[in-house]
């Protein structure tokens, strides 16, 4: 009856379901423990410039460095974090630990250091009411300005409205800047431009994968970096693996690029200019 009032479909039980929900109550225990005992690590992936090869900007992805079964991908526990709540508690950390991360490299290298750091924030951290409060705290706490952090929400995390948009709006009162990640993949991409405050388009990698043929994807690559100049905004090419490709976005335009051909996540990048197309740091070349 209470099921039928909320519209729920009423489900049997079945063996295959209760695994699952005890794979999901277990795995977001081992979250937990993670927090407790220092297990997630932050990583930090270049955005290179073009032409000048310089790293322009860095993304944070989040590791989780598991005792037995190694290094876990964020594609395996972010999605059971958001569901159970504790993204929220990691989430924070993550950006603290990024804000500090990106200050420490700014007081080390000074104008060698990237300008900007890059934090994934999920929807569930950005429907919450003092979540620009909370990103205000981490940089004032690290004492980095808050024109070096951008904040990457996905357009599903921003289609509703509501008080993640709200959010969106405070984040760019306080001078912090907005990506849409995985543009072109979610809801209603184009409208979302005009509701939106955004800064950086990151087109996805599904577009660039094929952008060295001529076909649909580059059609739509190019056009995605039209709208973008457009409106005023930067686009970055995400997944960029190739020299083909980098090639082949700068010849349409794009001056941001980020993928394995320039790097991989680590720990502590080399932030030595890397030759622009090819891709390869100078000093492996010199070196
Ligand atoms: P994303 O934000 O779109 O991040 C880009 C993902 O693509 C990263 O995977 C990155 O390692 C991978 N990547 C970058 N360049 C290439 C390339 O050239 N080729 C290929 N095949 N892959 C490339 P990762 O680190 O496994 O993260 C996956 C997703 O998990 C992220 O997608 C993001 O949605 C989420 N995520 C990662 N870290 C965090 C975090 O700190 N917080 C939140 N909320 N989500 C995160
Ligand atoms: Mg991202
Ligand atoms: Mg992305
Ligand atoms: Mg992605």
């Amino acid at each position: 009856y209470a099921a039928k009032q909320t519209g729920e479909p009423v489900r049997r039980w079945t063996p295959a379901l209760d695994e699952r929900a005890g794979e999901f109550v277990r795995l977001g225990a081992e979250i937990r423990a993670a927090l407790d005992q220092d297990q997630f690590r932050v990583v930090y992936q270049p955005i290179v410039e073009l032409p000048s090869g310089r790293v322009a900007a860095v993304e944070a992805l989040v590791r989780w460095e598991h005792p037995v079964r190694g290094v876990v991908s964020p594609a395996a526990f972010i999605p059971v974090a958001e569901r159970n709540g504790l993204i929220v508690e990691l989430g924070e950390w993550i950006l603290r630990t990024a804000c500090r991360r990106l200050a420490e490299w700014r007081a080390e290298l000074g104008d060698a250091a990237p300008r900007r750091v890059s934090v994934n924030v999920s929807a569930r951290q950005l429907a919450r009411p003092r979540f620009a409060a909370t990103v205000a705290a981490a940089l004032a706490d690290s004492g980095l300005p808050p024109a070096c952090l951008a904040v990457e929400v996905t357009e599903t995390a921003v289609f509703e409205g509501g008080q993640a948009v709200i959010a969106l709006h405070e984040l760019r009162a306080l001078g912090v800047r907005i990506a849409l990640d995985d543009f072109g993949t979610g809801h209603s991409s184009l409208g979302l431009l005009q509701t939106v405050p955004v800064d950086i388009l990151k087109v996805d990698k599904s577009f660039v994968d094929q952008v060295t043929e001529a076909g649909r994807h580059t059609v739509i690559a190019e056009a995605l970096f039209q709208v973008s100049s457009g409106l005023g905004l930067v686009a970055v090419a995400e997944g960029v693996e190739t020299a083909a490709q980098a090639e082949a976005l700068h010849r349409l335009g794009y001056r941001y690029l980020q993928g394995y051909h320039y790097g991989r996540p680590v720990a502590d990048p080399d932030f030595a200019l890397t030759s622009a197309i090819a891709g390869q740091s100078t000093s492996a070349i010199a070196g």
